[in-house]
């Protein structure tokens, strides 16, 4: 059982700061402590009451290697649930290895990847979304990944699936009332009552589902493709999406021959934007791989920058761009009648036939490109929902626990509806409650569990 050792790690990044925190948890944190960290006065950390923080001397040994801070925790009451020693040394790489040193050689272990958030998981202190969402955001690197992971961390997401799985309790629990004494009246609720519960457990549990679109824009990103006749500005389109220099603008005719591919951010929403070769149909091979390769993308794009030229009529590669995306669906397209700053003489009508969508712009001068990532944000941060404040869904173990939930749920409410036993719904019901709980954590596999904390680094 490693979880009952006294561990540690340096839980502030590697590299030179102003201090570097080493983290002690476990049963012996302040015995470990005590033999490195010397108050003046006399005093010991074993004696100071949780909360407290005290100025000291750190001692390998006999040997005195830094000053520093020690914050004292009790448990349960500290982030991982056990005793912890937090020590604020001086932020060299080779002090803060130091001061490691003698708390290892005063009888802590080293620390494991996500060792202590998985403390925190395993007293209780944390419940798995919660602790998933410590990492998210330790990863976070846009604002709205932040929002994201601050509110589940905070237990929004939790909360809800709480709520789901105790209503599901009280069904599975009428259910084998009705299984077990059907000719007395001990469930607490009637078989219609049980009917009308599961469809709005149904509901429930969908509207929860729904949220993936958002968080799934948010923090994975919409794939993303930039097309258009060659010339129309596509390649300067996505450098301003992007905000610098990433695709090689030229005035020559179909130069942006590979695919590239990066990261932007609109509003909140992550765009995986994939920059494309003109397309047209051409005798050139390589700008005819290129176009295949385009129109190829944009079939798997989630979303489509459709891009013309607005200083100049519709040319017959604009039909023809037109054509073969044909199949794409509106919703899926945002056109950009691009270079507003020359002044707009394309007569958009055809295009209105085709796409709801339109937004004038200029990739040169930038206007425009508000409005764009408006546009955006309410395609997928709709309605109801308010990043940091509703609970969203972002990843994908959750989203397919959930989504399984929902099947059985379903599942269950056929078996009533088409007058099934109540056993067959009540092994529908239990399926779905063991999906929930795999949702949350509460019932997940020790193989899930670990590939979660190994996402963390050390000290975390
Ligand atoms: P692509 O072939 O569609 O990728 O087009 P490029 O991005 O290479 O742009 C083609 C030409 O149009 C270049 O000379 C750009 O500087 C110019 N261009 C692109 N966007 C604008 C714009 O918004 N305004 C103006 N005035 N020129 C633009």
């Amino acid at each position: 059982m490693t979880h009952n050792k006294t561990v540690a790690a340096v839980s502030t990044p590697h590299g030179k700061g102003g201090i570097a925190v080493i983290r002690i948890s476990g049963d012996d944190a302040f015995r470990v402590a005590d033999k490195c960290f010397r108050l003046s006065g006399g005093k010991s950390l074993s004696s100071l009451s949780g909360g407290s923080a005290v100025y000291g001397r750190i001692y390998d040994g006999d040997e005195l290697l830094d000053d520093g801070i020690a914050t004292v925790f009790r448990a349960p009451r500290s982030f991982t649930g056990e005793d912890v020693v937090e020590i604020a040394c001086h932020g060299g790489i080779l002090n803060t290895r130091n001061v490691l040193g003698a708390v290892l050689s005063a009888g802590a272990y080293p620390a494991g990847p996500g060792e202590f958030t998985r403390r925190a998981f395993i007293s209780g202190k944390l419940s798995l979304t919660a602790a998933e969402a410590v990492a998210d955001i330790i990863d976070a690197d846009t604002e709205g990944k932040l929002k994201l992971s601050r509110s589940a961390a905070s237990g929004k997401l939790s909360e809800k699936i709480n709520e789901l799985y105790s209503e599901i309790l009280t069904l599975i629990s009428s259910v084998y009332a009705i299984i077990d004494y059907p000719e007395e009246d001990l469930a607490e609720l009637s078989v219609d009552e049980i009917r009308l519960g599961l469809a709005s457990y149904g509901e429930k549990i969908d509207a929860l589902i729904s949220t993936y679109r958002t968080g799934r824009a948010v923090a994975d990103g919409i794939e993303t493709t930039v097309l258009g006749r060659p010339n129309v500005g596509k390649s300067a389109v996505y450098n301003r999406i992007l905000g610098e220099d990433r695709a090689i603008v030229t005035d020559i005719e179909g130069t942006t021959r590979d695919l590239l591919y990066d990261r932007a951010v609109l509003g909140d929403v992550t765009l995986n934007l994939c920059d494309t070769a003109g397309l047209r149909e051409s005798s050139d091979t390589v700008e005819k791989i290129g176009i295949e390769r385009a129109a190829d993308r944009a079939r798997r794009s989630e979303l489509v920058f459709l891009v013309f030229d607005g200083s100049s009529p519709l040319a017959d590669e604009d039909r023809e761009v037109l054509d073969t995306l044909s199949f794409l669906d509106s919703d899926r397209v945002i056109v950009l009648i691009n270079k507003k700053d020359l002044g707009i003489v394309l007569d958009v009508g055809l295009i209105k036939e085709k796409y709801d969508n339109i937004i004038e712009v200029s990739a040169v001068t930038g206007e425009g490109f508000d409005l764009l990532s408006d546009t955006v944000s309410k395609m997928y941060i709709g309605g109801d929902i308010s990043l940091g404040d509703t609970a969203i869904v972002y990843n994908a173990r959750q989203y397919a626990s959930l989504k399984t939930a929902g099947e059985c749920v379903s599942r269950a409410a056929n078996a009533l509806e088409n007058g099934f036993p109540p056993d067959v719904v009540s092994v529908d019901l239990e399926s779905a409650m063991a999906a929930l709980g795999e949702c949350d954590g509460r019932a997940v596999g020790e193989d899930i569990v670990r590939d979660i904390f190994s996402r963390f680094c050390v000290g975390k």
